[in-house]
């Protein structure tokens, strides 16, 4: 069977390059081993970065320059003023709170925050801070960085194009050629794509391997992020922010409902990159810790607590640090992709979109249509991945 390009991963990054790709006229077919969203994207906390992260050491580098258009660009979407039309994507919040507490440290990453920016925080006056805000904050801005509900934005990207996706949680057959790949045998099917774009998150490196091509080219960076809900019946308050003393992140708390309709805080930043390796109890007692001394007018009597542990993965560098941007390369039909943020994948679609050949003439024959939805509906669709907080089996109670 012969398309124009086989896409493998079914996280945010692939899901939005099947959309372009189908929108332009290829026929393409996008292929995911687990479910879809089910490495980082609907791990992450959905914030549509300008670049906070990148400039709160005061840095203003090429990393910061590329992110900080993203949440206009973004906006544009989400309204429907763009494709793909993102405007069902639920939405945790229209902005971030920045705040800091009232340490002198603190005053650093304030500083900080505030250079070049796109986006720049908004000092808010005392009475508009939020509730949760009014004991014990130093200073608080609004950052006009919005939060989408990362496993929604996977339905939309997803649903118009399932009949395009296929579930192979087996090792798929490849037959190389030099450099190229020549034909891919998935179930019953094969494919005889003229590219191949890898856009697996952690699972790129093991694609790699199995085509012959160094893995060298990705780094993990292990994360052990922390859950919390209410079970007093009174729901946690619906926070979205970072809360930055020194010149790090010391909390970043976005929040969205469980199926029960609680509230559910994940917790990043810090406590996460401090502990990958710590047992969940201690890095629970460190985060609660922590959300006490940010946010102490916060009661946090009858919360239950859960850790989940993802690694982040992204192209290598020198530092083992974060990458300055997307990386996608081509090595003959072959691209390897990592958008690096969920936040940056608009311009890594472009950089994979301006990497492959035109449509061959035959996809956009008629003809050859029906015959790939043939095949297609002999191989499984995949189904959608759970957010963290209802894969977990046992929460804990902290003191
Ligand atoms: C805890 C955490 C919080 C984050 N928060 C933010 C944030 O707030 N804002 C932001 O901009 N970014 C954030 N990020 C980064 C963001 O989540 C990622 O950059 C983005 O989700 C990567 O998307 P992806 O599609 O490339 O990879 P993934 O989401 O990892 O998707 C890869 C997909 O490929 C599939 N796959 C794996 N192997 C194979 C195979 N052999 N064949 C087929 N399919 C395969 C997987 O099952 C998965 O569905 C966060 C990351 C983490 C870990």
């Amino acid at each position: 069977m012969r398309i124009d390009v086989l896409i493998f991963g079914g996280g945010v990054a692939g899901l939005w390059l099947l959309d372009e790709l189908v929108r332009s006229g290829y026929s393409a077919v996008l292929v995911e081993s687990r479910a879809l969203g089910a490495g980082q994207t609907v791990a992450s906390q959905g914030i549509l970065h300008g670049g906070l992260k990148y400039t709160l050491k005061g840095a203003f580098n090429n990393a910061a320059k590329e992110i900080s258009q993203m949440p206009a660009r973004w906006a544009e979407h989400l309204r429907g003023e763009r494709k793909p039309d993102l405007s069902r994507v639920v939405m945790r919040s229209g902005y971030c709170h920045l705040w800091r507490t009232g340490s002198l440290s603190s005053r650093v990453g304030m500083v900080g925050a505030r250079v070049g920016l796109a986006v720049k925080p908004i000092a808010l006056e005392q009475s508009d801070w939020p509730e949760w805000l009014k004991h014990g904050a130093g200073e608080v801005y609004r950052l006009d960085e919005q939060v989408v509900s990362p496993p929604s934005l996977v339905r939309e990207l997803a649903v118009p194009h399932l009949a395009r996706t296929v579930h192979a949680p087996e090792p798929v057959k490849w037959i190389v050629a030099g450099e190229d790949v020549k034909s891919v045998r998935i179930g019953g099917v094969t494919f005889d794509p003229a590219c191949v774009v890898l856009c697996a998150g952690e699972g790129n490196e093991a694609l790699r391997n199995q085509l012959g091509k160094p893995s060298s080219l990705m780094q993990r960076r292990p994360r052990q992020m922390v859950l919390v809900h209410s079970t007093s019946g009174r729901n946690l308050q619906w926070v979205n922010g970072h809360c930055t003393d020194t010149s790090r992140t010391r909390l970043t708390i976005t929040s969205d409902r469980d199926s029960m309709g609680r509230v559910v805080w994940q917790i990043g930043g810090a406590p996460s990159e401090d502990g990958p390796d710590w047992p969940p109890r201690k890095l629970i007692e460190h985060t609660s810790r922590e959300v006490r001394a940010c946010l102490p007018g916060v009661d946090l009597t009858g919360c239950e607590w859960a850790t989940y542990h993802v690694n982040i993965a992204e192209s290598a560098t020198p530092t083992g640090l974060k990458p300055d941007g997307v990386f996608a390369l081509r090595e003959g039909n072959l691209v390897t992709a990592w958008p690096t943020k969920l936040a940056l994948v608009p311009v890594m679609v472009e950089r994979v979109m301006g990497m492959l050949d035109q449509p061959q003439p035959s996809s956009l024959e008629a003809h050859r249509q029906p015959e790939l939805e043939r095949a297609l509906t002999q191989l499984p669709r995949p189904a959608f991945a759970d957010p963290p907080w209802e894969t977990i089996s046992q929460w804990m109670t902290c003191p």
